[in-house]
């Protein structure tokens, strides 16, 4: 009893506790700082279909000063909770949207598409819709070069105004790929209600596709669901030659992995491109 006590009094005085708290704190102060003096690259990994690559995946990392290149994992669940995310989101929004522009005026990079990760709080955003096409309209971007992918979060929001906007940038060309799919909470009734273009299978299922027979199960059963509703799908993940083989038996022909590609800067990827294009 009295260790329990001592142990409960001790967490009130818990270095770990207050080292936990200030780093949150120093975290929080370094993200405004970061974003003030825009210390934000995109990282993009190619997107495959068949034998092409259709576009690549953004994937935002903050070039610290002194840590060098800090994964998302790192810093979007805070930048989620102090709403910090509306501005960090929106500059992801404008450098996809101006590389789609400087895309779309080379020959053999016009067909790109560009996917954005989209937290379901941008979209609760009044100004959202407005603000993509700002954007778009500002950088010359074509809209239907523009993916957003959107996870199950958002279904946790009024519905009907997530329905709403997602139609107002679907009329304008934007597409909307429904990310990690299969982890989320979502209620089938909702995948047919919004206007989807694509599904994307999560990593969690792809990686052991070849072992797990209830993976397997889960793989097949998505894309029979997207085919069934008139989406397309894509895997994401995918690492080896055998699971990319899998999915394609199962009639997954869209993937993104390091099978193919790392998430790499934009020369990187660039010269990704134009060798897969040559190699074709
Ligand atoms: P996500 O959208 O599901 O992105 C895919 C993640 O899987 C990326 O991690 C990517 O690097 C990783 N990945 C890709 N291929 C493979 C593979 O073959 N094997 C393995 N093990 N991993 C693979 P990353 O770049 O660390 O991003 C993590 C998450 O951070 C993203 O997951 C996304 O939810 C979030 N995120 C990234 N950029 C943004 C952004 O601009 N805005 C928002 N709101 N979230 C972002
Ligand atoms: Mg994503
Ligand atoms: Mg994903
Ligand atoms: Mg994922």
């Amino acid at each position: 009893k009295s260790k329990e006590r001592g142990r409960n009094a001790m967490c009130f005085f818990d270095p770990n506790m207050q080292i936990a708290v200030l780093e949150r704190a120093v975290l929080e102060a370094g993200l405004r700082h970061a974003i003030a003096e825009d210390q934000f690259l995109l990282h993009y990994q190619a997107q495959i279909d068949g034998d092409r690559v259709t576009g690549v995946e953004a994937l935002v990392r903050w070039q610290h000063p002194q840590r060098g290149i800090v994964p998302p994992s790192d810093f979007i669940p805070l930048a989620e909770e102090t709403g910090l995310i509306l501005e960090l989101g929106y500059r992801v929004l404008e450098t996809a949207c101006a590389q789609l522009a400087r895309w779309a005026a080379r020959p053999g990079m016009a067909h790109l598409t560009i996917a954005v990760n989209v937290s379901a709080q941008q979209l609760r955003e009044p100004g959202f819709v407005d603000k993509v096409l700002n954007v778009i309209g500002q950088t010359g971007a074509r809209p239907d070069r523009l993916k957003l992918e959107l996870t199950e979060s958002v279904l946790v929001d009024n519905v009907q105004d997530i329905i709403g906007k997602m139609s107002a940038l679907k009329e304008r060309g934007v597409v909307f790929s429904l990310d990690d799919f299969g982890i989320g909470y979502s209620s089938l009734s909702y995948l047919k209600l919004l206007p989807l273009d694509q599904l994307k299978i999560d990593r969690s299922f792809v990686r052991d596709v070849l072992v797990d027979p209830n993976d397997a199960a889960i793989a097949r059963t998505i894309v029979t669901l997207a085919r069934s509703l008139g989406l397309g799908v894509i895997a994401e993940g995918v690492e080896t030659e055998a699971q990319r083989d899998f999915l394609a038996m199962a009639g997954c022909h869209a993937y993104q992995g390091y099978y193919f590609c790392r998430p790499l800067p934009i020369d990187g990827f660039e010269a990704f491109a134009n060798r897969y294009l040559e190699s074709a």
